[in-house]
């Protein structure tokens, strides 16, 4: 089957690499390049932020991830422990339990989780999308019945929500900031307040945040919430005081009160997918290979 994969960030290369792999003859349409695309900011830290929704099947697609991760060998990608403070333990995100090999000492929930260097995954990404045979187009989708193609995957992250004609798409931005790694042996997220704070590093570099600001649209770094985010780290991760700045860096999130990942006549849509894309990825890649492979097995 022709099939037309709109987006070249993580879901959309994930998707185009299944459905390549599965025998269809596929196209990703993407108006960006991997390096440029909001999966490139991610921090990489491979679970689902509180919110993401739908709950089960957000549980289920995190686990398919991780397997994924794990099998494939893919580059960018390591397994560290790591904590997660939350405010109390009935804060339990709840996926949490159904990963396995996680603890509790007091209100922090212990567990190793894969961390995904996400530009050096992309290009790993991109460099299998092509291997598999996929070809690549960079332009700008107008609109979705344009493209020839016997079915679309509307993948398009923010995009995707004005593909749809869906305005519950909106974003959410996230500035980060990385430093020099001076050699930390575990991730961790401090989530016992609205400022979410974390550290996830990446062997050169670790990856610090966070926050969430609805209805950003600029991807100009703001230098006093820059300034926060290195204050609010450092005390959080006392290694950190002397570690170089390298780099600051700022996404819009696809927020969206829920994932779409659905089939509407010749077009799948999967977008939508908030603070959890990379998350999510495989997990989504594999429901939407299904929905084109095999529409009518539930
Ligand atoms: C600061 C920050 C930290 C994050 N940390 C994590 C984390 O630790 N773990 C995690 O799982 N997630 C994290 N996320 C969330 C994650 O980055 C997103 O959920 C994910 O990148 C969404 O992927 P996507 O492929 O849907 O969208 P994108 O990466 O935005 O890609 C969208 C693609 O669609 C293309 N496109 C859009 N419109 C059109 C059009 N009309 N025509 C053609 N192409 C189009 C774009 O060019 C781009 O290629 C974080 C996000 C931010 C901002």
């Amino acid at each position: 089957m022709r099939v037309a994969v709109v987006g070249g960030g993580v879901i959309g290369l994930s998707c185009a690499l299944r459905l390549a792999r599965a025998g269809h003859d596929v196209t990703v349409v993407t108006a960006d390049e991997p390096e440029h695309t909001t999966s490139a900011v991610a921090g990489g830290l491979i679970f689902p932020p509180r919110g993401t929704e739908p709950f089960a099947v957000c549980a289920k697609w995190t686990r398919d991830t991780v397997a994924e991760l794990a099998r494939s060998g893919a580059s960018g990608v390591r397994f560290l422990p790591g904590r997660l403070m939350l405010p109390s333990r009935s804060a339990d995100p709840g996926w949490a339990s159904t990963l396995g090999g996680t603890t509790w000492e007091g209100d922090t929930l212990t567990f190793t989780a894969a961390l995904v260097d996400t530009p050096v995954y992309l290009r790993w990404l991109a460099g299998e999308v092509v291997a598999a045979g996929v070809r690549t187009e960079y332009r700008r989708v107008q609109n979705l019945t344009d493209l020839a193609a016997d079915v679309i995957v509307n993948a398009a992250g923010l995009g995707g929500g004005v593909l749809a004609g869906d305005d519950t798409v909106s974003p959410v931005g996230g500035q980060v900031v990385h430093f020099a790694d001076p050699g930390l042996t575990e991730w961790i997220v401090d989530d016992r307040s609205p400022a979410t704070t974390y550290a996830i590093p990446h062997g050169g570099h670790v990856v610090c945040g966070g926050t969430k600001e609805p209805g950003r649209r600029t991807l100009e770094p703001d230098p006093d919430v820059v300034q926060d985010i290195i204050e609010r780290v450092r005390r959080l991760v006392p290694a950190l005081a002397g570690a170089r700045v390298l780099d600051v860096k700022v996404g819009l999130r696809p927020h969206r009160p829920e994932v779409r990942l659905e089939r509407v006549g010749a077009v799948v849509h999967c977008y939508g997918h908030g603070g959890a894309g990379i998350t999510l990825s495989w997990g989504c890649a594999d429901e939407v290979a299904r929905l084109i492979t095999d529409p009518f097995v539930a």
